[in-house]
């Protein structure tokens, strides 16, 4: 493919999407770095030699904000990864497990579960619906919503699910939803070229973890990033990690 690509990566001031900020750099495209503090953006950008964008998924003046700028700079946009996400609420410390208890959907309160989905599945939605129009610009448009398999129903209720039982609530569940909302937008928009998969970092070594997770970021970034640069033989409306499919 050509190396004119312009790619934007939300929530890529830090954790895996500042790698797949940085490896989609290395492949050559041009790459804005979406992050809600702008100045983070801009100082996680010069580190990898990209530019920042100010980005907060959940505020609307924001995204309209960002698509006008990169419909100004650029007239198009290649690939979007829709990667911001959040585990919690405040910054609880101490173990995964712990902190997703309070995370349970028969204790959660619902301003929390709010607050959980505003960024993880109504920010993804609000941010491609405001950038759609410059996706449909490029030739070969690819959408990447980074996932989690915790947000797999077949794993969760299947054979050696008993820690993903554990865990499940407001985090998984809207990853659930995120994954629903993969498959909706793959169907839509397979018509205009556009592919659009997800795909789960695995669990990687993250402030959304408390830094627990067992992957490094590199690894974490490495199927986001195969998937934003999927050539026309990809699939689309898959979800996957990186040692092929998951079940949904
Ligand atoms: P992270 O280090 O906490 O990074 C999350 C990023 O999202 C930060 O840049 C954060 O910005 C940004 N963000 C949060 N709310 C936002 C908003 N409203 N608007 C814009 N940006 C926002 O966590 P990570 O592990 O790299 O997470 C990246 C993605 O991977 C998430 O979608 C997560 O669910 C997914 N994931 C992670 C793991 C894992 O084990 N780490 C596993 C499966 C899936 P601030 O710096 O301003 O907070």
């Amino acid at each position: 493919m050509p190396n004119n690509r312009i790619a934007l990566v939300t929530g890529a001031n830090t954790g895996i999407g500042l790698q797949i900020a940085k490896d989609l750099s290395g492949h050559g495209l041009t790459v804005l770095v979406g992050s809600r503090n702008l100045e983070n953006g801009q100082k996680a950008a010069k580190e990898i030699g990209a530019n920042a964008i100010q980005l907060d998924v959940t505020d609307k003046a924001s995204i309209a904000a960002a698509a006008d700028r990169i419909a100004r700079e650029f007239g198009k946009l290649d690939v979007l990864v829709n990667n911001a996400g959040i585990s919690k609420i405040g910054n609880p410390q101490g173990k995964v497990e712990e902190i997703a208890k309070s995370g349970r959907l028969s204790v959660a309160s619902l301003d929390d579960i709010r607050t959980i989905y505003e960024t993880n599945v109504f920010g993804v939605i609000a941010v491609t619906q405001a950038i759609l129009p410059l996706l449909r610009k490029a030739k070969s448009a690819r959408i990447v919503n980074v996932s989690s398999g915790v947000g797999s129903l077949s794993r969760t209720l299947g054979p050696g699910g008993e820690h993903l039982r554990e865990i499940f609530g407001m985090y998984s569940a809207s990853k659930t939803a995120l994954n629903a909302v993969t498959v909706g937008l793959a169907l839509e928009l397979e018509a205009d070229g556009i592919k659009v998969n997800a795909a789960c970092p695995g669990y990687t070594k993250t402030a959304l973890n408390n830094f627990q997770g067992t992957r490094t970021v590199e690894q974490g970034a490495r199927e986001p990033v195969r998937l934003a640069l999927l050539d026309d033989n990809g699939p689309t409306g898959g979800y996957f990690n990186d040692e092929g499919p998951l079940a949904w």
